[in-house]
């Protein structure tokens, strides 16, 4: 395999993260089962004990039009699959342009702007296992149960490309802060929002270090330039915490944490109560 070094504190979206030696996944060979794959890093949170990690080679960069069926690479940059729609007229990715991210990444946290996510043009993705059709996959609200590598998607082919809605995702991300973050922190709980929550609890605008719950939407937890891992860590918990204390509500991260300490831990990233019960939390010093 081949290596490339990426320094996370400028390659992750939340400018968090050291300088680290990711390898490349060119080919299918059964070594890259020893690594965790990234995309762009806007969903992730790089800790101080990665696991070894992985990223898709140049080579799954691209967009094609096959038998009326779009291709795209699951290495191919939002921004890049946003132009190539408008230029080509294609419908159904306009939103595509306000989310930061790769296509593989797009694809496995199906990510989107209200109704309008990546699976509901989905028609199948290629893994190192052969191809997968949309409805051989459990998908949902920023959830897939995709368990390899996405190496390209295909999508239903239409025509319009709409620039009113272009306008609308715009309007749509207007309340949403520029300082870095890795985007919304927490999944929003069934019929509630997470924002509302932390900001309940009192945790709006609430600074450790350099890491905030933004004051301008509560459920972005920002750097203002020299934020660390820890401290973002603390802040994640101290809101897991108190909103479970006082609304009996589990918030379930829908930012990456990876970080071998954390990764098969649940509080962090499941729905997992007992294991909330179960732990003291420390006094942030
Ligand atoms: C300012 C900001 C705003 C955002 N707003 C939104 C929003 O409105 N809606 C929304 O849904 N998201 C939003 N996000 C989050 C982000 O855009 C998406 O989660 C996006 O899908 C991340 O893609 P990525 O390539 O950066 O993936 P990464 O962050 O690198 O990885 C995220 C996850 O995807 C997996 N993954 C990455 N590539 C592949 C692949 N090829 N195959 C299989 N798994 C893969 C990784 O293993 C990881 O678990 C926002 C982020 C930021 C920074």
């Amino acid at each position: 395999m081949n290596y490339k070094d990426i320094n996370f504190s400028k390659y992750s979206s939340i400018k968090i993260g050291t300088t680290l030696n990711v390898a490349l996944l060119e080919e299918c060979v059964s070594s890259i089962e020893d690594y965790y794959l990234i995309g762009s890093c806007n969903n992730v949170l790089i800790g101080t004990e990665p696991p070894p990690l992985m990223m898709l080679s140049k080579k799954y960069d691209y967009i094609k039009i096959e038998d009326g069926i779009l291709k795209i690479g699951g290495a191919t940059p939002s921004g890049k699959v946003a132009s190539f729609c408008k230029k080509n007229n294609i419908a159904n990715f306009e939103f595509v342009s306000h989310l930061p991210g790769k296509l593989g990444g797009l694809v496995y946290m199906n990510a989107g702007l209200k109704e309008y996510e990546i699976f509901n043009n989905l028609v199948n993705i290629t893994t190192c296992s052969g191809v997968k059709k949309r409805d051989e996959i459990n998908y949902g609200y920023r959830f897939t149960d995709i368990s390899e590598p996405i190496l390209e998607a295909a999508f239903k082919l239409s025509y319009g490309f709409d620039e009113t809605k272009v306008e609308m995702f715009k309007k749509m991300r207007s309340n949403q802060p520029r300082t870095p973050s890795a985007g919304s922190c927490f999944k929003n709980p069934e019929g509630d929002y997470a924002g509302r929550l932390i900001e309940a609890v009192g945790l709006k605008g609430k600074r450790v270090g350099d890491m905030e719950f933004s004051s301008e939407h509560a459920n972005f937890l920002v750097n203002h330039g020299d934020g660390n891992f820890d401290d973002a860590i603390f802040l994640i918990k101290e809101a897991q915490r108190k909103v479970f204390e006082e609304f009996d509500i589990w918030l379930e991260c829908e930012v990456v944490v990876l970080d071998k300490r954390y990764m098969s831990d649940k509080r962090l990233n499941r729905n997992a109560r007992e294991a909330l019960n179960a732990e003291s939390y420390t006094t942030h010093t």
